[in-house]
């Protein structure tokens, strides 16, 4: 299966941003454009993302049968948004910005090096570490 490539993970801050794609995935940055929130997931598959309190859509419950509890209404979930329309947003610069990556070799016992992939802002430099 083809994996989308992104830099974006769980539990970065983006930002909604107008995508690069066209239709489908325009209609995606609408409402929310501008705004910020907590990658819940990234599905590489799909090339989307679920982004915390972010393009909230309303699923609706089923109507319970039971008198005690009457039930159904609806809740509110994320929806994944394109990839393509969100932007990592640097914490330190506190800015949307686009990711570089930078190597740096660390030296291990036994003389092994071991290359880390590090993302780097590419507006104020300061690396982007994963948060889990
Ligand atoms: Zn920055």
């Amino acid at each position: 299966m083809e994996m989308v490539k992104t830099r974006i993970r769980k539990n970065d801050i983006v930002q909604v941003v107008s995508g690069r794609g066209s239709g489908k995935m325009k209609a995606d940055s609408g409402q929310d454009r501008g705004k910020r929130g907590k990658v819940l997931e990234v599905d590489k598959v799909k090339g989307r993302a679920k982004v915390q309190g972010l393009k909230m859509v309303f699923r609706h419950l089923k109507q319970s049968k039971d008198p005690q509890k009457p039930g159904g209404g609806r809740i509110e979930k994320e929806a994944p948004i394109a990839l393509a329309n969100l932007m990592l947003v640097c914490p330190k610069c506190d800015e949307p910005t686009r990711i570089g990556i930078r190597l740096e070799k660390q030296e291990r016992e036994g003389g092994k090096v071991k290359t880390r992939r590090i993302r780097v802002c590419k507006k104020c430099g300061a690396d982007i570490l994963d948060r889990d």
